[in-house]
């Protein structure tokens, strides 16, 4: 049975999370279903930059890598950040980009399989995963790249899988797939940029886990990567970007590199600390999420979006409908989705196009209701039944899809 409006209203009314929606700033008029790709600011963003910068840069100035806790961020707020994945204090580096802690991974995992090489890098995986492999596969020399489908023979080293597709929104079962790659002998390293702040994420029988704080955790734009690393490995994995902060003792200024104990070994340079203050922000949030509640919600959100859309007959659901086996995320396959999705935007219902046919939808729990859902796919039937998307100006491309 189909919900109708009134239905959804009810179903915010009873929502155990409709509180969180006012934390967060949104603009009028817009329902926004791209916080898979960058979330919302939280209401106290502004107030937290600010404080960084006029009491801490404007008046600590260089004491405020003591005072104000710079110096230590990447490990704070990496034990902050640690419960979001089911990891515990020590476990998580906080710092750089995705892009960068994927690098270290995969050399690290490389480096405690030697003599294995292989690296299993899927072909759904999201291209800056692939391309770093392929870079550093380049740089080392002598190994080979294959996809997931491939046979996990006694070469793979390391298998560098997301949970969750950017692009289907199809999730892997984190457990089982870890446990098989473990069973080959090989190093599980696992992409989270798609699951956290989605749904509850157990990294704890994983080698290495890393992902990006500005999609579903609402850290900001350029908001600093994490970088997990399982305790049984971090006495012998070997960062191989030695930058001054993964030193035992950075400020003895020593001639040559030792590594620090611990995760800080996976830390490489100065923190970002004003792209730190926007994700402190978003975390004086999800201490008080219940990570349960969150993916409740997510199922029920995703699942509206796709019965409401079910009688759509140009649309073919690429996400499984099985909500077990998905992220927080809707995506379509539609010939014509780049003008639609500009259709769409135009008016109000925001979500985005990624090459070559999918509309893809991201629904971040904290701040959609029911009610979002429900307009959002209204709006969309409207578009596609009265051929709205046809209008000329729909047609050129924007540089940002
Ligand atoms: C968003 C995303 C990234 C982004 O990497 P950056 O280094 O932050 O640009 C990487 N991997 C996946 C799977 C993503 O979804």
């Amino acid at each position: 049975m189909t919900l109708t409006r009134a239905d959804c209203a009810a179903l915010d009314e009873a929502d155990p999370l409709a509180a969180f929606r006012d934390e967060f700033v949104l603009p009028e008029g817009v329902i926004y279903l791209v916080g898979n790709s960058l979330g919302a600011m939280p209401r106290g963003a502004a107030a937290r930059v600010a404080r960084t910068v006029e009491d801490e840069w404007g008046r600590e100035l260089v004491g405020g890598w003591n005072t104000a806790g710079w110096y230590a961020q990447p490990l704070t707020t990496g034990d902050r950040l640690a419960p979001l994945i089911g990891a515990g204090p020590g476990q998580v580096v906080v710092g750089n980009s995705t892009s960068i802690a994927v690098f270290q991974a995969v050399a690290a995992a490389l480096r405690l399989r030697p003599g294995r090489r292989v690296i299993v890098s899927d072909v759904a995986n999201f291209p800056t995963d692939r391309y770093v492999v392929e870079g550093l596969a380049t740089l080392l020399g002598g190994y080979e790249i294959r996809p997931f489908e491939a046979p996990l023979t006694d070469e793979v080293a390391a298998v560098l899988l997301s949970e969750v597709d950017y692009r289907t929104g199809a999730r892997h079962d984190v457990g089982q797939v870890t446990a098989r790659v473990q069973a080959a002998g090989a190093l599980m390293i696992w992409d989270l940029c798609h699951s956290v702040g989605a749904l509850p994420v157990d990294v704890s029988q994983a080698d290495f886990a890393l992902g990006c704080t500005y999609k579903y955790l609402n850290g900001g734009p350029g908001a600093p990567a994490f970088l997990y690393v399982n305790p049984r490995h971090q006495a012998a994995a070997e960062n191989v970007l030695t930058g001054w902060y993964a030193h035992a003792e950075p400020f003895a200024f020593e001639p040559g590199f030792r590594p620090a104990d611990g995760i800080r070994r996976f830390a490489v340079s100065t923190p970002h600390v004003l792209s730190f203050a926007g994700l402190e922000a978003a975390l004086d949030i999800w201490d008080r999420v219940d990570m349960q509640a969150v993916r409740a919600k997510s199922i029920a959100l995703t699942s509206l979006f796709i019965d409401l859309l079910a009688p759509i007959e140009t649309l073919r659901l690429a996400t499984p409908r099985d909500p077990a086996r998905r992220g927080s995320q809707v995506s379509f396959h539609h010939a014509d989705g780049y003008p639609v999705m500009r259709a769409l935007i135009d008016r109000g219902v925001h979500g985005d196009f990624r090459a070559p046919d999918i509309l893809r939808f991201g629904f971040a729990p904290l701040y959609l209701r029911h009610v979002d859902v429900f307009d959002a796919a209204a709006t969309l039937t409207d578009v596609l039944s009265k051929d709205l998307w046809r209008a000329e100006k729909y047609t050129h491309r924007l540089p940002v899809t």
